[in-house]
């Protein structure tokens, strides 16, 4: 079963996302919860919840996959945009959970000199206070290019936060193609080697997401730009190494490729075609 979908505008409610992602043969699809530069979320419309679930019931979508705003940073050097990363998931994830069991990524922070151990502890300590045993949303920690100072550079970085997080149970990881092969997981000549290195330090089930993004940039850049599937440095003959990988089958894949709808259309459409489950 390949589940995959895109990045959508949350700007018209979950029901016209689903209808959108099914427009172009998707069966799930990510959203920014609030302006990707923070702010104030939308309120949550409940009728326009309750018919997008039996929507995704009836056309057999997968998870969905809110994004955090990029600009919370769990372990800035400053109190106050700590303060305002802890508030935000904390709002967050209670508006999740008109949508339960679903995915909520975040990119773990960038720890602005203070040194990794230091931004570990403070992305530990948030996610401590923000989860709570009832709720019923999966949090991931994103993996990331390693551009400046960012956490999430590698698979151990990872593991580190989720040893200390108490409820962890409650969160897993959403691999990012580009992401990786940016940070020097060699996917493109032996993704299965990075896989058997996630699951001997992560461990694959935790995996419940893939960003799938082709990279404008070299092996081991740590430079975080993504590319349309195949154009890139990556290519489309490992996208297709991905989606049809035995371990990878079920998880709910995601495009943030430079796409207007059309595009993502097109990249649905080829990746399914390729698809031999
Ligand atoms: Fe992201
Ligand atoms: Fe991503
Ligand atoms: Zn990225």
């Amino acid at each position: 079963m390949l589940n995959i979908g895109c990045h959508l505008s949350a700007s018209k409610g979950y029901l016209h996302m689903g209808k959108e992602a099914k427009s172009i043969n998707a069966n799930t699809f990510q959203f920014f919860t609030r302006n990707p530069r923070g702010g104030k979320a939308k309120d949550i419309d409940e009728n326009d919840v309750k018919a997008f679930i039996e929507f995704a019931k009836e056309n057999n979508f997968s998870q969905i996959l809110a994004h955090a705003p990029y600009t919370l940073n769990p372990c800035s050097k400053d109190e106050h945009i700590r303060e305002f990363a802890l508030n935000t998931m904390a709002d967050d994830l209670r508006r999740m959970e008109y949508t339960p069991y679903q995915l909520y990524n975040f990119h773990p922070g960038s720890h602005v000199g203070q040194g990794v151990e230091i931004g570990i502890d403070f992305i530990v300590k948030q996610l401590n206070t923000v989860l709570t045993p009832d709720m019923t949303t999966t949090v991931l920690l994103e993996t990331m290019a390693g551009k400046g100072s960012e956490i999430g550079r590698s698979f151990e970085e990872l593991k580190e936060i989720l040893d200390g997080v108490k409820l962890d149970n409650k969160m897993g990881v959403c691999m990012d193609t580009c992401h990786i092969y940016d940070a020097g997981y060699d996917i493109v000549n032996d993704l299965d080697g990075v896989l058997d290195e996630f699951d001997r330090i992560i461990g694959l089930d935790r995996l419940c997401a893939i960003h799938m993004n082709d990279s404008k940039n070299p092996f081991e850049s740590h430079k975080d730009r993504h590319e349309k599937i195949g154009e890139g440095s990556i290519g489309f003959d490992t996208m297709v190494k991905v989606i049809n990988n035995p371990r990878l089958q079920g998880i709910p894949i995601l495009l943030e490729t430079p796409n207007e709808l059309d595009g993502y259309a097109h990249e649905i459409e080829i990746l399914r075609n390729a698809y031999k489950g």
